[in-house]
């Protein structure tokens, strides 16, 4: 940017992709300060546009973030691989009520001195400081000896939902767990934590109004990050020649899971080491028919979302996009979320469409297309979240293993662990459009282990 070598458009949102020939061609972005639809051409398109966490409603990212860019470039023909891996950070402050609109991650980092506790008697209303150390529950460092309070994301998680499932939850809503800095204080002082942390320590207490030198800090997970997303090739182009796809809006990279810190690994690997590289070599040896921004391909695809702006304005129902996108979130959390069950994922797949369909019946949008219009854009977002979440819910229900962020309840060891099914599971999957209300096609990628195998984890 700074050496003038890329041109910058702000405050545009692409609403579609460009295909022309089989090859991607350029996108339909809308102006969002002036309404005005923009086409812009190239010989390549690189999304570079986030993950799709926010389907779930509450989660730890940015409220802009959403899935209208991979979301549309699926239905251009872009195979969509493995969406319902998805992370739940364990370490998040709990949601209060239930018009929040999103929720704060608190670092994981807090778990390298923090102790993760519950009382052992089930219901127990009395304030963390009266509970005795002997009537507490170290439930990780109990389980894990060898990893306590490190455990992975996913299994910190999983352990503080059975908890708060099964009673031992606290806090007014009962749906959170203690992260407690009392012996760490006391063993190297305040001032140490405060040099470590403090600037959490003061995020929590803005958010909370508690304050987490003198109580523990009540915590809960979260949805957090998206390991599925487009498929993509080694070089990151996906199956549409031409279509690039980096960073959290692709699959690639995390496989099931994801550990801390990866993100950037990700961001750092795929723009900086592969695509320069990988883009120049297609740019070199592709042909391309030319194309102008006033020809056909670019005039039908403007034309399609001409339409699809135009019918979400001409719904002119009572209900705010936004209430449509808490209601998918309740049912995705509540069946698409932590554990996952086929009874559940089945009420998931019936209630999704259900949702969609009152959405189209009674969706409010007020404003007009042709000007600043935050519910435009909200109710567009909100339209492919009730699309995209069918698609988790029918990854999530095909794969009937547990592996890394995706825990199927019927697929755990005595102990309560994820159980993996490599005989049947290895591969990736990534579903193909078929066309509106028609089951996508399922194309399997088989995976190949050379040197490291995979198998089951434990960190007891
Ligand atoms: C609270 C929090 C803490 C995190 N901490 C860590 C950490 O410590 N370490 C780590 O490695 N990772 C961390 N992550 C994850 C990491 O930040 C993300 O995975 C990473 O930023 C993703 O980068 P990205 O460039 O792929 O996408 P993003 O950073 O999400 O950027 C996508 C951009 O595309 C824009 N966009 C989306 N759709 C459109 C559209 N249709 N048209 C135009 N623009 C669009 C978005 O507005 C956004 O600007 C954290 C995430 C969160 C939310």
């Amino acid at each position: 940017m700074d050496a003038g070598k890329v041109k910058f458009f702000p405050r545009r949102e692409m609403l579609d992709l460009v295909v022309a020939d089989g090859q991607a061609r350029g996108i339909v972005a809308r102006n969002m300060v002036t309404g005005a639809l923009e086409t812009y051409q190239g010989h390549a398109v690189v999304l570079a546009t986030g993950g799709y966490g926010n389907t779930w409603y509450l989660s730890t990212m940015a409220k802009a973030s959403n899935a209208t860019a991979v979301w549309r470039a699926y239905k251009r023909g872009a195979c969509f691989g493995n969406p319902c891996f998805a992370q739940i950070h364990p370490t998040c402050i709990p949601q209060s009520g239930a018009y929040q609109s999103k929720l704060t991650l608190m670092s994981e980092s807090l778990r390298n001195d923090g102790r993760i506790w519950v009382p052992k008697k089930k219901g127990d209303t009395r304030p963390p400081q009266d509970i005795p150390e002997n009537e507490r529950d170290y439930y990780l460092e109990r389980l894990y000896p060898s990893f306590g309070n490190l455990v992975p994301r996913d299994v910190a998680s999983r352990r503080a939902k059975e908890m708060c499932d099964n009673g031992y939850g606290v806090g007014p809503t009962k749906l959170a767990v203690y992260l407690d800095f009392g012996d760490a204080i006391k063993r190297n002082g305040r001032h140490w934590i405060e040099e470590k942390y403090g600037n959490l320590f003061d995020m929590y207490h803005e958010i909370t109004n508690e304050d987490p030198y003198r109580l523990p800090m009540r915590i809960y997970p979260a949805i957090h990050y998206t390991m599925g997303g487009l498929w993509v090739d080694y070089n990151l182009m996906s199956n549409v020649p031409g279509l690039y796809v980096i960073g959290e809006a692709n699959f690639s990279d995390h496989g099931a899971n994801r550990l801390g810190a990866s993100a950037l690994m990700q961001g750092l690997a795929d723009g900086y080491f592969i695509l320069p590289y990988t883009i120049g070599d297609y740019l070199a040896t592709e042909t391309f028919q030319s194309l102008k921004e006033t020809d056909e391909p670019f005039q039908r695809t403007t034309k399609d979302v001409t339409e699809r702006i135009g019918r979400l304005l001409s719904v002119r129902g009572k209900t705010p996009a936004d209430d449509f996108h808490r209601e998918l979130g309740k049912v995705m959390w509540d069946n698409v979320g932590m554990g996952r069950n086929k009874k559940g994922l089945e009420a998931a797949l019936k209630e999704i469409p259900k949702i969609r369909n009152a959405f189209w019946k009674d969706v409010k949008v007020v404003g007009t297309a042709d000007s600043l219009n935050s519910e435009l854009e909200r109710a567009g977002r909100v339209a492919d979240f009730l699309e995209l979440s069918e698609l988790i819910a029918r990854d999530a229900l095909h794969r009937q293993e547990s592996c890394g962020g995706h825990f199927r309840v019927e697929s755990q060891t005595e102990e309560g662990e994820a159980k993996r099914d490599d005989r049947n599971f290895t591969y990736v999957a990534a579903w193909e459009y078929a066309g509106d209300g028609k089951v996508p096609k399922l194309h399997k990628e088989p995976l190949k282990f050379d040197y490291v195998k995979p198998s089951q984890r434990s960190y007891k």
